[in-house]
């Protein structure tokens, strides 16, 4: 028996953990003691993470589609015909017509190459992420407000706070590393507020719960920003030194009435100034939220920016903001530039100056329209407007909310997939690339912390699978490319010189202590595990006011969605892992085809039952699923799983992922 520190690769707490081989088998994992991310915790993921590359269902060959069937192909033929296709798909309708998706679990290296093959080989900015399909609201509102478009601080400083905000994500289920290192604080007598409308783990330890009307956050981080000024909780000299826009922001908040404030997100004032005192009156305060699928709209994530801005709760040890990713390198997809407007390093595509450095060092002319947002991609408006689609990792047939992912599918002349399994996708492609899995290739990802760490390889591939990474390499070469990368190490070595807050980072460096949280440069070489900013680096947005969505006499509901420990039944890897599969069969018991929350009292109400099947009734449709009646959901809100997709569509949430107004009806008997 061996064992080596890697890296858990399922979700975006980055933690460290052993694995442990026998032969060439991987055969268990344990965590770090030290790592700083999770220091001698996971969670049941991470202690069965190994077992999804032993699963007998892995991929050990190419597939090529003929006469409608998946058949057998050798590497050469797979390569070849993807490379030929490509080739006359852009010849006959233009690059445009070519869109290539990453999931946020792709490696760095898969996804800097990816993204470069698509706009410096095909011609193209279609690409984008998975959770790019929903939105990356975070993404923009950082980078316009702050400069940086990630979580502020570290994982590990969340000890040092004084008051912790949990707005709106679940992280017992989601992180539930971040979620002890946030516990261990509020027992070392750390202030917790939890804001949401669902009363989950963390919401029952709160020293403040402000289980608030879905929609209405930005407006209670206004008011919040209201009691920091009317109390003198600003911090003028940060204000001075570091930030712009002040003055209109005052301006504005000053005509903030708490009270009006309070019966729009339907809590107390009393509970808004308690929250508003604890955060403000911290030495060091932090703010934690979700930038995934269920990630905060942009003015919610500008009013909390806001609220730390005026408060100085940034640049320094426990404070900041964490925008947490779910997924494990959604951050490192984002700054390896899968995104339809930004290059690597977040250079806008529109840009030219931003363009020409890139250009420079690939040699090449890239296209200067941004691409197709992913949001885009599966809206059945688009369909058949892109002829040809790549899919690394990702597995939208499955997993996907919003649009008509086979549709889409039918219509494209081309579909490769590259994947461990044949997914509900990956059964309507045309090719198939089997890759490698966790442990058998040496990678990196970045965690939700800005941690870029190594995923070693521990084993050799499975007979037949090859690193994703390569596959693109090859597909570029066929297609005429020039690219001598031998290992994922060249691939970094590339990285390092285009990114540029990844310009000090190599593998040597990285298999030191344990990875490196970036701005990783010349002058900062070992990186940060804070952000701090100089003069007027931070921006103040304008205040909003309205909230999003609101119930009516038709409609008096509003239908909120997000993941739930039954999100693990969609999720691929969780799948083919044996024992993870038992957990969320044992949690489906009580409820197989999904539910829908509903609130005790509003459950009464209505005269419904727990478990009966109910109607919930929207504008534009009527959904019938299993009420869940609980006391965890606030009255007046009802709330879906993601994975009832076909309910989520049938009342319009499948759309744009916006509140629902919605009516809750028996369902009607024939
Ligand atoms: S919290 Fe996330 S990274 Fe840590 S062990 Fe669990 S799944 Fe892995």
């Amino acid at each position: 028996m061996a064992s080596r520190l890697t890296t858990c690769t399922f979700c975006g707490a980055g933690c460290g953990i052993y694995l442990e081989t026998s032969g060439n088998q991987v055969v268990g994992a344990y965590p770090s003691m030290s790592h700083p991310a999770n220091v001698g915790k996971i969670c049941v993921r991470g202690w069965h993470v190994h077992e999804i590359a032993s699963s007998p269902n892995r991929l050990k060959t190419p597939l090529i589609k003929k006469n409608g069937k998946l058949q057998e192909a050798t590497w050469e033929e797979a390569i070849g015909y993807i490379a030929v296709r490509l080739r006359e798909i852009r010849q006959k309708y233009g690059p445009d017509s070519i869109a290539l998706l990453t999931s946020p679990r792709c490696s760095n290296e898969e996804s800097y190459l990816l993204q470069k093959l698509a706009r410096a080989v095909i011609g193209t900015n279609n690409v984008d992420h998975g959770a790019g399909v929903y939105t990356n609201n975070s993404i923009e509102v950082l980078l316009d407000q702050l400069g940086v478009p990630a979580s502020t601080n570290s994982i590990e400083g969340l000890a040092k706070s004084e008051c912790i905000i949990v707005d709106s994500v679940d992280l017992a289920k989601q992180l539930p590393t971040i979620a002890g290192t946030v516990l261990r604080a509020k027992l070392n007598g750390t202030k917790l507020i939890v804001i949401g409308e669902r009363r989950q783990r963390l919401a029952e330890n709160a020293d403040v719960f402000l289980q608030i009307k879905p929609g209405t956050e930005a407006v209670l981080y206004g008011a919040m920003a209201k009691v920091a000024v009317d109390t003198g909780m600003v911090d003028l000299p940060f204000i001075k030194a570091r930030c712009r826009g002040y003055d209109a922001f005052l301006q504005h908040i000053r005509d903030y009435d708490l009270l009006a404030a309070a019966q729009t997100c339907g809590v107390t004032a009393d509970a808004i100034q308690a929250a508003a005192m604890a955060y403000g009156k911290a030495k060091a305060a932090a703010i934690l939220y979700s930038s995934g699928a269920e990630s905060r709209d942009a003015q919610t994530i500008q009013s909390l920016v806001n609220l730390a801005l005026a408060t100085g709760q940034l640049g320094k040890e426990g404070a900041g903001i964490f925008a947490l990713a779910e997924h494990n390198n959604l951050q490192g997809v984002c700054d390896m530039g899968v995104l339809p407007d930004r290059l690597p390093g977040y250079r806008p595509v529109a840009n030219a100056q931003a363009r020409a450095e890139v250009e420079a060092r690939w040699k090449t002319a890239l296209p200067a329209q941004p691409g197709m947002p992913g949001s885009a991609v599966f809206n059945p408006a688009n369909a058949g407007k892109l002829k040809a689609l790549w899919l690394c990792r990702y597995d939208p047939a499955n997993t996907a909310v919003t649009g008509d992912v086979p549709g889409t599918l039918a219509k494209a002349e081309l579909v490769v997939t590259q994947h461990l399994f044949l997914t509900e996708t990956a059964k309507l492609a045309d090719v198939v690339l089997p890759t490698t899995a966790f442990g058998e290739e040496r990678v990196t990802f970045t965690s939700t912390e800005r941690r870029v760490q190594i995923a070693d390889q521990v084993v050799e591939p499975v007979r037949g699978a090859v690193p994703a990474w390569r596959q693109i390499v090859e597909v570029a070469r066929a297609l005429g490319a020039d690219w001598k990368y031998g290992s994922s190490a060249d691939v970094m070595d590339e990285i390092a010189s285009v990114v540029p807050f990844y310009s000090s980072v190599s593998y040597k460096n990285l298999a030191r202590d344990y990875g490196r949280q970036w701005p990783c440069t010349k002058e900062r070489p070992l990186g940060t595990p804070y952000l701090f900013a100089g003069a007027g680096s931070f921006k103040f947005a304008p205040v909003a006011r309205q909230p999003q969505a609101a119930a009516d006499e038709q409609f008096p509901f509003t239908l909120v969605f997000g993941h739930s420990h039954y999100y693990w039944n969609q999720n691929v890897l969780i799948q083919y892992s044996e024992t993870l599969k038992r957990e969320y069969r044992s949690l489906l018991l009580d409820f197989p085809n999904g539910f829908v929350e509903i609130n005790e009292e509003d459950a009464k109400e209505l005269k419904i039952r727990n478990n009966e099947r109910i109607q919930i009734r929207s504008a534009t449709g009527v959904a019938k699923i299993n009420a869940n009646v609980t006391n965890e959901i606030r009255r007046g809100t009802v709330f879906m799983p993601f994975f009832v997709q076909k309910a989520l569509k049938e009342v319009g949430a499948g759309e744009n992922l916006k509140l629902v107004p919605v009516r809750v009806e028996k369902e009607a008997t024939p």
